[in-house]
């Protein structure tokens, strides 16, 4: 017999987990379709974002900074420490715990809030109907709903001549769970999830190298700040070749080969690990029977319109296999919105107001348009900048680098964009969001106030800056 809900949702990453438990607050009677299979064997709900993404990247970067503090930056607090050493096993069985304890809390979400679990793979038939296998059985059990969420997420993208062995050559899963510290890391890709994942091993004392095909470094930052980052980064001893694309990689004994062209010609280069990051796909392999109806686009996308309706009535499809950045908090924000909309709610989602952040050190966090955006499409701005070495806090923390750069609309004085480089980049980040989604002025920045003594102060000048009548630095 055919079991039936309201709503069945296929995947349970930020996207699903996330648009099941609101669609159950509605009321509405929900299932989660979930194949992913934690180290234990057991079902782990959280998908990419809490088994082998933002979570587990931001464990180790966390061990891995106190680590290179105590080494190199504690000394001028008076604070000395010999023989500091790490464990990787510990570290790394940490970061399992806490992964284990937020998917473990996915699941107590689900049965608080009445969201049936099924662990194992879902597909999508014609009329609504889904075939679930569980996990390790070749059974087949159909399900249908009135409405389903397609929320099937990514994986990573594999390059031409370069294959996977999961020990020598990894991708994101196995960079976060090396058992030991290699002494020559190569990344194919100075994006996002190679600069984060390779600044982790570096500060354990891996010698980092990235390739990076393209000429320019994190050409989707402001390049005041991709400036800034550049010099930064380098200077923390991650040596990023740009223009630098990777033609193949071979496994010798212990060592991987990589070959590759830049503008010198070809070359070789040997390391002991190899982590590619290119990007992420959609993944729906097996998501869609023939006949379900769900179109692709060319980039292997789960055709969408602004309010997440694939091609087919009742139909739905969030997260990372949609158009827009491969972000969680995206995924989950698209989730709720298609769950208020089931529920005959209005919901709609401010793609302009999506805040950006990486995760190195310092960290890197944006909303809104960059200077060169502004540029290109002729818009009339302002533009203001503030230090963090010009606050007390970051000082008094030994935490300076950076700045924060705001740029805002000419005539109305409307901001348009924020971009930070410095300390809890991440967490500054959402007072400019909140300003941006209110519409609000720099002015209105410039008037709050601001606690004395903190980061957020250069929000505040940075604001003050671009009205030339910043406090602490010359206008
Ligand atoms: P996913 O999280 O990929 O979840 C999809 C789930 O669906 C998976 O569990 C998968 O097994 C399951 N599934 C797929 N097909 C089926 C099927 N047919 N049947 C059953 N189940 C299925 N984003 C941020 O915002 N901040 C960060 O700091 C950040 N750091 C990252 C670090 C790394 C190393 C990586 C790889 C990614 C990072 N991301 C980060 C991106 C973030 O993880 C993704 O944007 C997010 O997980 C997308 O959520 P999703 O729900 O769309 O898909
Ligand atoms: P992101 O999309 O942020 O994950 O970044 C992935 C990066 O990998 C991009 O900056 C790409 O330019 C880069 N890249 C893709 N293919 C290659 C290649 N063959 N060699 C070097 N870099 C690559």
């Amino acid at each position: 017999m055919t079991e039936k809900f309201d709503v069945i949702v296929i995947g349970g990453g930020p996207g699903g987990y996330v648009a099941a438990i609101r669609a159950a607050q509605l009321g509405l009677s929900t299932a989660c379709i979930d194949m992913n299979t934690g180290k234990n064997g057991k079902a782990a709900l959280g998908g990419t974002c809490l088994n082998v993404g933002c979570i587990p990247s931001k464990a180790l970067l966390d061990s891995s900074k106190h680590f290179h503090h105590l080494q190199h930056d504690y000394a001028s607090h008076g604070i000395s420490v010999s023989n500091a050493s790490i464990d990787i096993n510990t570290m790394i069985s940490r970061k399992d715990d806490v992964v284990s304890k937020l998917t473990g809390g996915v699941a107590q979400l689900f049965k608080a809030n009445k969201v049936r679990q099924f662990h194992g793979r879902g597909r999508l038939l014609a009329d609504r109907q889904v075939e679930f296998t569980p996990h390790a059985s070749t059974e087949k059990i159909m399900l249908e709903a009135q409405n389903i969420i397609l929320a099937a997420g990514s994986v990573p993208i594999a390059i031409p001549n370069v294959t996977f062995d999961n020990k020598r050559i990894i991708d994101n899963e196995g960079a976060l769970n090396l058992t030991e510290v290699p002494n020559r890391l190569g990344v194919i890709g100075a994006g996002v999830i190679g600069l984060e994942l390779g600044s982790v091993w570096q500060r354990l004392g891996s010698k980092v190298t990235l390739l990076e095909a393209l000429p320019e470094f994190l050409p989707a930052a402001d390049h005041d700040v991709a400036k800034q980052a550049g010099r930064l980064f380098k200077k923390q001893g991650l040596d990023i070749r740009l223009g630098t694309m990777v033609k193949s990689a071979n496994i010798d004994g212990d060592v991987v080969n990589v070959k590759i062209e830049d503008k010198t010609g070809q070359s070789e280069i040997s390391f002991d690990r190899l982590l590619v990051a290119v990007g992420r796909k959609p993944y729906t392999d097996g998501l869609l029977s023939d006949d379900s109806g769900v179109t692709l686009n060319e980039r292997g996308q789960i055709d969408v319109n602004e309010q997440s309706q694939t091609s087919v009535p009742g139909v739905w499809a969030v997260g990372d296999c949609v158009r827009g950045p491969m972000l969680a908090h995206k995924a989950s924000e698209e989730g709720i919105a298609v769950a208020e909309l089931i529920a005959g709610k209005a919901a709609h989602i401010h793609f302009d107001t999506i805040p950006w952040v990486i995760y190195t050190d310092p960290e890197i966090a944006w909303v809104g348009k960059t200077e060169q955006q502004l540029k290109e499409e002729g818009v009339a701005y302002r533009s203001g900048s503030f230090p963090f070495a010009a606050t007390g806090r970051g000082l008094a923390m030994g935490d300076a680098a950076g700045m924060v750069k705001m740029l805002a609309d000419e005539v109305t004085d409307e901001i348009l964009g924020v971009h930070i480089i410095g300390p809890n980049a991440s967490e500054l980040i959402a007072e400019c969001v909140v300003t941006m989604e209110f519409h609000g002025a720099s002015e209105d920045l410039a008037r709050i106030v601001h606690a004395h003594p903190t980061l957020s102060e250069a929000v505040h000048e940075a604001a003050l800056h671009l009205d030339k009548r910043a406090i602490h630095r010359g206008n």
